[in-house]
């Protein structure tokens, strides 16, 4: 049983994050997506709703679970039986950070790191980008879900 973790704050998810879920997916006996706590961190959704809209996004994908955790990302992976995180790699810049978290995971815990290159439909969006994006009225349908735009639209909009 192969059990891998995709840890991230995912506010919101975009659809960059469920490209490489949903071939994570294809790859693993099981995927858990790690939503997470950061209490310092301010954020446009709630836990609640990140995870909300992930389970949504997900129910297609059969062995996609999502969960949330907060302090070490090895502690959870020790308490769920998870060997690997897969972390998708979108350009350069991304890769010194990730690089780094790898390997003090690694030293930490042995808990291997994959990186899985993004889709290039992709390599150019974040979900801060989004954000951005929507609050000044820009659109953004086709770079996340469409429950995701909706939702998005409707908390900008509050502002
Ligand atoms: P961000 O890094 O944009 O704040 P997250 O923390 O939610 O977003 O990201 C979680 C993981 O998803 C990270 O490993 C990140 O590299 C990956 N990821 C984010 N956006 C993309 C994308 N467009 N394509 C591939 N991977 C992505």
């Amino acid at each position: 049983m192969h059990r891998v973790v995709c840890p991230g704050s995912f506010d919101p998810v975009t659809n960059g994050h469920l490209d490489i879920i949903t071939r994570a997916s294809g790859l693993y006996d099981e995927v858990v997506v790690a939503v997470l706590i950061n209490v310092t961190k301010q954020s446009l959704f709630t836990v609640d709703e990140r995870v909300e809209m992930l389970t949504e996004v997900t129910a297609r994908c059969g062995n996609v679970r999502i969960d949330r955790f907060h302090g070490l990302l090895v502690d959870f992976c020790a308490a769920n039986g998870i060997t690997a995180v897969i972390k998708g790699l979108r350009a350069v810049t991304d890769f010194e950070y990730e690089m780094q978290m790898a390997q003090m995971n690694y030293r930490m815990a042995k808990v291997e790191t994959l990186f899985m290159t993004t889709n290039p439909l992709y390599s150019f969006l974040s979900s801060s980008l989004v954000k951005e994006i929507t609050r000044y009225g820009g659109d953004v349908s086709g770079l996340v879900p469409d429950p995701v735009l909706a939702r998005l639209r409707a908390r900008l909009a509050e502002e």
